[in-house]
Parts: C-alpha cells; structure tokens; sequence
C-alpha cells in the first residue's frame, strides 16, 4: 500500500491526526502529482486491492463536515466533457432494468412515509425551477409525433370507452346515485370507519361493489352493441340515463380514499391473476 492512503486505513484515529506533525499541512502540487501517480500505479498492479478499498468503504457514509468541504469545492464546478463522457460510458445500461438495484422491489412503508415527511411543503428553490424551465423550454415534441401518438394511438388508450364512462358517471344520476349511498353509509368509510369532522376532512368515494363499473359498462356496451362508443357516444350516455344496473345503490358502497385505492388495487390484482 502506498504512503499516501496508508492514513485511511483502520486505526487511523482522530488522536494521531492532531499529533501528527504534518497534520493540517499541505504537500506542494508536484507531490500531490506524484502521489496520485504511484496510486495509480499501485491500483494498476494490485487490482484486488481497488475491490479490498471498496469493501472496506462499503455501507459507509462521509461525516456531515466532509460532506460540507464536498460541497465547498465543488461548488460551481462543473465536470468536463471528456469526463461527463467517461461516467456517461461507466453507467450507461449499468443499472438498466434487472440491473437496477430497485429492480422487482418495492418501497416499504416506513420508506414511502419518509420520502413524503421529507418532500411535504417542500419547494424547488427559484434558481433550479428556472433551470428546469429553460432546458424544457422548446422542447416539445414535434407535431408529427404528437400526431402519431393521438387518441387510439396513444400509449395509454385503453379502448377508448373512458371518456363514456366519465361522462356517464358524471350524468346527474350519477351524481344522485354517490350522494343517495353517502346518505345511507352516514359518510363513513365502510372499510376503516373514517368520517370528516372535528377539524378533520376526509374526502370520500363512491365504489361499485360487487360489480365493477367497467363491468356493468362492458355489459351495458354488450346490450347496446349497435352503437359505437366513440361515434355513438352521446346517444349511449342518453341510454345510459334508463339503464338501472348503473344506478343501482346496491352495487355502490362508500369507502375514503385511501381504502378505495386500496380496493382497486386488490381488484387489479385479481384481475391480473384471473388473466393468467
Ligand atoms: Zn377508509
Ligand atoms: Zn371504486
């Protein structure tokens, strides 16, 4: 191991550095050189010895203070192209896919509590939303794109009957039919048994239950199957308003948003395993 990182290794106390006779010193610029270049060498002709240093750091965090001279020296700086171009060649496709190390896992709850304590009544500071601003700014997609991604072609088409099934749900039947299941659930979750009062507000859902709307809306397209949901559309929301199996207040239970989120996605899930 070479001189110069001999100080890094295990032992190496905050005691010694204060009795060190060259502690707080600086070595001259051609030492520096030279240092780093029998480094180099040293690494080049033991290259166990990179993978020793990095196991050795590995799970290790840089105190607040180094983190602080980081921050010093680096601030302003920007890396040159050639290197912007090295960490480009080292990363790219490094951490793609099965390689990222998120790959097939999910966060865990605490986790996810924590990224949002840590963001909630956060702002960009002025300087890096401008940034952001100008590097987006003319970037929009060209028209011919955009033109090829429109409607059907749209990555996230889903067959097109949702603008139906909005306006459907949006009909003032539908509007009864949420409050008249409110009314008769008292506005009180059915799964965890919130409600909104004494101060606290609780944003309620209407869910179809046991029938999925989609279902009811596959049926109903079924029985109506002379009409085209994107051509038709405004006859079948007329039909819609006398079909009965929408407005139906059994088939609609009222849940807070969490629990309903939680309810569409155990639903999606079955779905998924239904499929397979
Ligand atoms: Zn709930
Ligand atoms: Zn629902």
């Amino acid at each position: 191991m070479p001189r110069g990182i001999k100080g890094l290794q295990k032992g190496h106390t905050l005691n010694v550095c204060v009795k060190n006779p060259i502690s707080g010193k600086h070595s001259s610029k051609s030492t520096r050189v030279k240092r780093s270049e029998s480094m180099v060498r040293y690494y080049q002709e033991h290259p166990e010895a990179i993978e020793e240093q990095r196991e050795r750091s590995r799970g290790r965090h840089q105190t607040e203070k180094t983190k602080e001279k980081l921050r010093k020296i680096n601030t302003g700086k920007h890396p040159t192209e050639a290197t912007k171009e090295k960490i480009r060649n080292t990363l790219t496709g490094k951490f793609c896919g099965e390689k990222s190390p998120c790959f097939g896992k999910h966060l865990s709850k605490e986790h996810i509590e924590k990224i949002k304590k840590s963001l909630t009544g956060k702002q960009m500071p002025q300087g890096v939303k401008d940034k952001i601003r100008k590097t987006l700014s003319g970037k929009r997609r060209p028209k011919e794109v955009l033109e090829k991604i429109r409607g059907k072609n749209h990555y996230n088409y889903k067959g097109g009957i949702t603008p139906l099934g909005v306006s459907i749900r949006n009909l003032p039947e539908g509007r009864q039919w949420r409050n008249k299941i409110f009314q008769r659930d008292n506005f009180t979750c059915q799964d965890c048994g919130a409600r909104s009062g004494n101060g606290k507000a609780v944003i309620l859902h209407p869910h179809h239950t046991p029938k999925a709307f989609a279902d009811i809306l596959s049926e109903f397209l079924e029985e109506y199957n002379q009409f085209s949901p994107y051509d038709d559309k405004d006859t079948l929301v007329r039909l819609a308003i006398k079909y009965q199996p929408f407005w139906d207040i059994d088939d609609g239970t009222t849940l807070c948003k969490r629990c309903h989120k939680k309810f569409h996605k155990r639903r999606k899930k079955l779905n998924e395993k239904e499929k397979e």
